[in-house]
């Protein structure tokens, strides 16, 4: 039987760059000591306590449908929250819990694009991003950063690059660079936004994990209000990956029509993630810090060791959990390295040119071992790098 062209054609027929990710998961399978800086995955486990509160929602009975749009005691939380870090007014009606950023992604795009619509995004970007686009019938339009510029996006770009698209995603701080959005930057884009009317989706789901610099979320810039929605979610804030919660941030009306598509999807998130959750979120910054203090900790560490080298150039980020290396002093591509370095070394990291055309000549170190493991890791990659440099 036919399928449709939709599905068929989510995830295009790109390069897979995602090889030495499986070669890396079949070497570990088979029993090799292989150091894995892929995915954007914490070494630690969800908290405890909020394990217990997770736990105790479900004893208590917490386990039939719950709202589809989120309890009201998770999205007034996640209203609270918002509210506080940006100081603009935002009530439990801004807010829809889905399953994940991933879930808020999809229908953020599904909300704002109608089939054969252009979606526009900037590269480079988290793999998902032209699929989720695809997925909802759109076109994904990626627009390129430059090295140069460390990754920020270049207005002028934006605006030559939009190519009639209804919305434009942004990532700040960003998977894959780490890099940091400017207020300057920020501004920049909600004018473009004002300008050629468009949606603006402002993924933030590591707003937690800023090292150097601040966080500015762009629904709170003039004018921004009715045309952004906001992707948060708990997996990387709260290392709950696996608890599947999330949320969108935007107008009441946009939110309560994101509540239709999910009666016809997800039909919510479980009620004792979403217990869990406002748990989670109830406990305050001190978890947080305690979740984000070892990429902080692995960044020092990745600066300390980078600045005494010259043939990796560390790009200049503020946030998340990876650095972004610039390997193009081998002639390789981040592909061929990615695959070379675990071949040679046993270390597996991802090439940039998973991540978008923008970051080809790069890989992404995820800051997900442990300290000594990540240091050792590390130290091998610049050997590596100086034994290919040309
Ligand atoms: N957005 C970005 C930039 C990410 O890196 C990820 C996960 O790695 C997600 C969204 C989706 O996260 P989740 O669906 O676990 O909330």
């Amino acid at each position: 039987m036919q399928l449709s062209d939709r599905i068929n054609g989510i995830i295009g027929n790109g390069p897979n760059d995602w090889e030495v990710f499986f070669r890396a998961r079949e070497m570990l399978a088979a029993g090799q000591d292989v150091v894995e800086l892929t995915i954007g995955e914490h070494d630690i486990r969800t908290h405890p306590t909020i394990l217990a509160a997770m736990n105790k929602a479900a004893e208590a009975g917490h386990t039939g449908y719950a709202l589809i749009s989120g309890t009201d005691a998770l999205r007034k939380a996640v209203a609270e929250r918002v509210q506080e870090r940006t100081g603009i007014a935002t009530t439990m009606n801004n807010v829809m819990i889905t399953t994940g950023g991933q879930a808020a992604l999809s229908a953020t795009h599904a909300a704002v694009c109608d089939p054969g619509d252009s979606a526009a995004f900037i590269d480079p970007y988290y793999a998902t991003y032209p699929g989720t686009i695809r997925a909802v019938g759109a076109n994904p339009v990626a627009i390129p950063t430059s090295p140069d510029s460390d990754f920020q996006p270049s207005i002028e770009d934006i605006k030559n690059g939009l190519n009639g698209a209804k919305s434009l995603l942004i990532n700040s701080p960003n998977n894959p660079t780490g890099v940091i959005y400017s207020r300057e930057t920020l501004e920049g884009i909600a004018q473009v936004c004002i300008d050629h009317d468009l949606w603006l989706i402002s993924d933030e789901v590591y707003d937690t994990q800023i090292w150097d610099g601040e966080h500015i979320s762009p629904r709170a810039l003039p004018g921004m209000l009715k045309r952004t929605l906001v992707i948060g979610s708990m997996s990387k804030s709260h290392a709950m990956t696996g608890s599947r919660c999330g949320w969108v941030v935007g107008p009441e009306d946009a939110i309560a029509r994101m509540g239709d598509l999910g009666m016809t999807t997800t039909f919510g998130v479980p009620g004792f993630i979403q217990d869990a959750a406002e748990y989670a979120l109830g406990a305050g910054k001190a978890l947080e810090e305690e979740v984000g203090a070892p990429f902080e900790r692995r960044r020092a560490i990745g600066a300390r060791l980078l600045a005494a080298q010259n043939v990796i150039r560390l790009v200049k980020s503020g946030g998340a959990m990876y650095l972004m290396l610039d390997i193009r002093a081998t002639g390789m591509s981040g592909v061929e390295f990615a695959n070379t370095l675990l071949d040679e070394c046993a270390v597996a990291v991802m090439p940039g040119e998973s991540f978008g055309q923008a970051a080809a000549g790069h890989v992404r170190v995820a800051m997900t071992v442990e300290d000594s493991v990540f240091e050792t890791a590390l130290e091998s990659i610049i050997e590596f790098t100086r034994k290919h440099a040309k």
